[in-house]
Formats: C-alpha cells, sequence, structure tokens
C-alpha cells in the first residue's frame, strides 16, 4: 500500500462543539472588529455580536421547540447574517441544512424531506417557493422564518424570535456541551451531493469533521497569509466551499468577509476596488473572467494578493494567464468534495504549481487506486483518489448502501476523481471516474436528469454525460435521448426538450450541452449507462470536426 502524507505536521485538533471552536479565534479578534458586511447595505456584524447574535438565535429556536438533533433548512442568496443563522441550531446539538437558492419547489420539497427539517429561514424573494414546498412536507407556517428586518405576508424575521438585547448572557441559551466522542458523532450541517452516483443525498458532517477542515488548512497558510485578509464572500454560502472558508474559517480567523449576495462581475470588481480586498477564493470560471473581461480594466484590483480557485478544474494555462496579468498576486488551487468538509488537498502560495490541485493537507492519509485492478498504481501512474483522515463525512443521511459504496470497511472514502502525482508530492487531476457534472463548479448529478427525461411521455430512454466548454472555462450536461416508439415523439424537437428540463430544474442544471437524439443509449449487460463510450463519442467528433 502506497500512503502519500501532508508535508506540514499533524494538527491538534480539539473536540468540541464548532461555535466553541469558532469563538476560540487563535488571531485574538476584538469583539468591536467588524468580521461581516454587506458589500452594498454596509451593514455589518462585529465579532461581539456574531458571538451574541447566534446565542440570541439559538434561544429563539429553543422558544420555537427546536431541540438538539432537531433540523432548521436555509434558502436564501448569500446574506451577512448567514453564518449566524447556520449557528444557532449548531449550538443547540442541532443541524443547519444549507439548500441551493436556485431550487424549484420540487427540489426543495426533496431535501426538506430527506433532511427532516422542521424550521426554514428563507430570503423574502424565495418565500413563495419556501411556502409551498413546506406545505407540501407540513412544516407549519410558524416555523417559516425570514432574513432582513420585514414582516413578509405574516411571516416573521428570524430575529423576532429573539430574546431582548438586556438579556443578561446566562440567561441565553446555553452551548451544548460536545466535548470528546459526541463531537464526531454529532452532525452539525448536511449539504447535498451526489457523490460518485445516483441522485443527490445528505452529506452528513459533524462537528469535528468541519473544525478538523480548519485546522487542517490553517498551517497550509504559511506566514505569507496571515489568516486575516479581508476577503469577499462570492462563493454561495449553501456550499461547503463557501460554508467552510467564509461562514465557520473567516469567523475563526476574524477575517473581515465582505459579502455579496450574488455574483456579477460589477458588483463584485467594484466591491473589490471599494473595500481593497486583498484575498479571493473563486471558481474558474471567474478567474477567466478576471483574466479575460474588458470591464476588468475599469477597476483598481491592486489590493488583490491571493487567488485560490477550487470546486472544478483550473487548468494551467488559466492561472498562467491569471498572473501574468496580475504578477502581483500569489496563486493556489484546492481540491476538495463536500463529503470531505471540503478540502484534501490544497497548493502553497509561495509556490505555485500551476494545473496542480496541491499537496495532501495534514492529518490524512490519501492513496492513489487502479480503479480496474483495486491495487495502488505505481509512482507516476493514475489512480482515484482514496482519503482517510478527520474531515471524512459520518455518511450519506439515510442512506447506509451509498455510504458503504463511498467510504469503505477501512474508512478509505473513494472519491471518484482519477490523479496522479510528481516527484514533489504535487497531485494533479486527470480525469474523472464518477459521473458527476460541475457547471461552473455547481453539482449536476446525471441520474437526475434522466430520472426527469424519462418521465416525459415522449422519451424511451436517456444519458446525460458532461462535456466540455472551453470558452466558458466549465463542463455542461448533454442528454442523448431515445425517442418513445409513439408517432407523436417523431417530432419532438431538441428545444423542446431542452425547454421541457430548464422548467422543471434549478438554472445550472439546464442542458446547456444540448440535445441529441439516439437509437439506444450503450448500457452494459448489468443495464449500466456506458457514459465512457458516449464521452469517446463526443471525444472521437471533437477530433474530426
Ligand atoms: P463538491 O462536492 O460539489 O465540492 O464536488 C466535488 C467534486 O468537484 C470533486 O470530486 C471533483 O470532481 C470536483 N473538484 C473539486 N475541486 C476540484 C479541483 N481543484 N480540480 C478538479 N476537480 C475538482
Amino acid at each position: 500500500m502506497t500512503i502519500y502524507k501532508s508535508p506540514v505536521a499533524d494538527q491538534p485538533i480539539p473536540q468540541i462543539n464548532a461555535y466553541s471552536f469558532a469563538i476560540s479565534n487563535p488571531n485574538n479578534t476584538k469583539d468591536n472588529a467588524p468580521i461581516l458586511v454587506d458589500a452594498l447595505t454596509k451593514r455589518t456584524i462585529t465579532f461581539g455580536q456574531w458571538k451574541r447574535d447566534t446565542r440570541r438565535w439559538a434561544s429563539g429556536l429553543e422558544s420555537v421547540g427546536f431541540k438538539r438533533g432537531d433540523v432548521c433548512a436555509i434558502f436564501s442568496f448569500n446574506q451577512v447574517d448567514y453564518s449566524v443563522v447556520i449557528f444557532g441550531p449548531i449550538i443547540l446539538g442541532g443541524v443547519a441544512t444549507t439548500v441551493n437558492s436556485a431550487y424549484t419547489v420540487d427540489e426543495l420539497v426533496y431535501q426538506l424531506n430527506d433532511s427532516g427539517a422542521s424550521v426554514i429561514v428563507v430570503h423574502p424573494e424565495l418565500l413563495v417557493t419556501a411556502r409551498e414546498a413546506a406545505k407540501q412536507v407540513n412544516i407549519p407556517e410558524n416555523k417559516i422564518f425570514l432574513f432582513g428586518e420585514q414582516v413578509v405576508e405574516g411571516f416573521q424575521p428570524y430575529s423576532a424570535t429573539f430574546p431582548p438585547e438586556s438579556t443578561p448572557e446566562n440567561q441565553l441559551a446555553q452551548v451544548v456541551n460536545l466535548n470528546g466522542q459526541s463531537s464526531s458523532d454529532t452532525t452539525a450541517i448536511i449539504c447535498y451531493s451526489s457523490g460518485t452516483t445516483g441522485k443527490s443525498k445528505g452529506v452528513e458532517l459533524s462537528h469535528f469533521n468541519i473544525l478538523s477542515n480548519c485546522c487542517q488548512l490553517r498551517p497550509f497558510e504559511s506566514e505569507i497569509h496571515p489568516h486575516n485578509n479581508d476577503t469577499i464572500a462570492v462563493l454561495p454560502m449553501y456550499h461547503i466551499y463557501g460554508i467552510q472558508l467564509h461562514l465557520i474559517y473567516g469567523v475563526y480567523n476574524g477575517v473581515k468577509t465582505v459579502v455579496l449576495q450574488k455574483f456579477n462581475p460589477v458588483d463584485f470588481l467594484k466591491t473589490i476596488q471599494d473595500y481593497q480586498i486583498m484575498s479571493l477564493n473563486l471558481v474558474p470560471p471567474q478567474i477567466l473572467m478576471l483574466v479575460k473581461a474588458p470591464i476588468v480594466e475599469q477597476y483598481d484590483l491592486s489590493s488583490i494578493r491571493f487567488i485560490m480557485s477550487g470546486a472544478a478544474p483550473c487548468s494551467k494555462e488559466l492561472s498562467e494567464a491569471l498572473l501574468q496579468k496580475f504578477p502581483y498576486v500569489r496563486f493556489r488551487q484546492g481540491y476538495g468534495m463536500s463529503e470531505m468538509s471540503p478540502a484534501s488537498h490544497i497548493g502553497f502560495y509561495d509556490n505555485p504549481v500551476h494545473g496542480s490541485i496541491g499537496q495532501v493537507m495534514p492529518n490524512q492519509e490519501v492513496r492513489l487506486v487502479d480503479p480496474t485492478t483495486g491495487k495502488d498504481s505505481a509512482h507516476g501512474e493514475s489512480g482515484e483518489i482514496w482519503v482517510r483522515g478527520p474531515n471524512i463525512m459520518k455518511g450519506y443521511r439515510n442512506n447506509i448502501q451509498a455510504t458503504l459504496d463511498t467510504i469503505d470497511t477501512e474508512g478509505w472514502l473513494h472519491t471518484g476523481d482519477i490523479a496522479i502525482v510528481d516527484n514533489q508530492y504535487n497531485f494533479f487531476i486527470v480525469d474523472r471516474l464518477k459521473e458527476l457534472i460541475k457547471y461552473k463548479g455547481f453539482q449536476v448529478a446525471p441520474a437526475e436528469l434522466e430520472a426527469l427525461l424519462i418521465a416525459h411521455p415522449l422519451i424511451m430512454d436517456a444519458a446525460v454525460i458532461g462535456v466540455e466548454n472551453k470558452e466558458q472555462a466549465t463542463e455542461v450536461p448533454l442528454a442523448f435521448v431515445v425517442r418513445a416508439p409513439v408517432e407523436a415523439a417523431k417530432t419532438l424537437t431538441a428545444a423542446q426538450v431542452e425547454a421541457y428540463v430548464a422548467s422543471n430544474v434549478a438554472a445550472h442544471k439546464k442542458l446547456r450541452g444540448g440535445v441529441r437524439f439516439v437509437e439506444a443509449v450503450p448500457k452494459s449487460a448489468a443495464g449500466k449507462i456506458l457514459r465512457k463510450d458516449l464521452r469517446a463519442l463526443v471525444a472521437s467528433e471533437a477530433k474530426t470536426s
């Protein structure tokens, strides 16, 4: 067995409530220091206020009957107080499940049901969707609360549940003691991921999982990145990359985080300029924008010092072009998945290796395993990344089989990503074994789109794969569709199929790669779609065209 370890020493990781960890703040951030700022309204939350408001929200939750183990769903765009809302349930030993703000009613119903949520905190613009979904899963309307200060159609802001400002601290909700094993046993966050196969599943991350990943990341920063550079939050806060970096690690380090509700180039660039942002955590299409979009020239971005890319592949060419354009910036890539809280690999800012996802983070063991033989790959040969460590999820919610398929009996998580490692122990992703498609860092599960396509009366069978779109530095989903053997199906068009999908799913799952009609979907004897054959077909056509 060949086990790869980190160049950085293992770190001590406390086994405590994630809230106690967040406020332990090793940088001694002052209580009056602003740690969260709304880029547009300038609403600011100081560290002291954050500590208090999270406890007040925990008290509010208790007042509506929320208790240890209960689940609170958060359905919103990025908000300056998103982390306050996440930590209320966490304080009580309850769970926060974060929902993609683009979800349709059906998608939300699925997550509410699967996670067992009993309370929802929703952005007012998404209230109509939340209300309808809540009705379908029997969450009463008095358990739906809003972001913001306004009462909307009788729905109260979550802060309306807070005890009065004057309430002494010892009368606020107590932080549930999770010392020792209960830090590993108690779920803090459930985010949704399709993992290596099938539909979206609830990834149960314990208190210990999420605070481990903070401890594993910290020494990797090295002294050139002093842990408290002002940053901008454009990563979605419902995704583990945003949750971990901006809502947990950011608070723990007392970083000033300027929050943008949604990513758009103008607000993004203007915020960097106005707030003199030093550190950016991005996905590859945003890096492409910095390199290529003419609008970038209109802004002074000279404050930027560090840029990290994650959630999807960032090519060597792209990061090289970035540093050519911004020579004063240091760059690195990180790699991981929701199931790893999320990171297992990261690069050094002071020694970028373009195209590499970096090196193994501490407290973990990593193997590269040949998927056909099940044996460890020889050095220099590619293999599936397997990871074992304190940041590996507890498992998928209510899904023992999917958990066993992903984490083996020895505790190795099989990532479904294929990598090679060089002589300096830099890892490079070279392929993906699993079905997952990543559109601009957002997950698209082929199984979900296939189920939807097959439900169409004029479609008999379907398969979805990801194809590369170089201009946008992303993959896009392409559907292969078999018409049903009925007269009406003969005139079914690609545009109709695309519109059907678009009207049923969140925008990032649209069939941007198009629709192709085929006679049959290639399948193995066991009935599994042979996606490799479809990918090979597309690749061979690209070569000949
Ligand atoms: P998610 O759970 O949404 O974070 O998705 C995890 C998947 O995103 C991984 O298993 C990879 O397939 C992909 N991914 C994440 N980071 C990178 C990266 N730096 N390079 C290539 N693929 C990545």
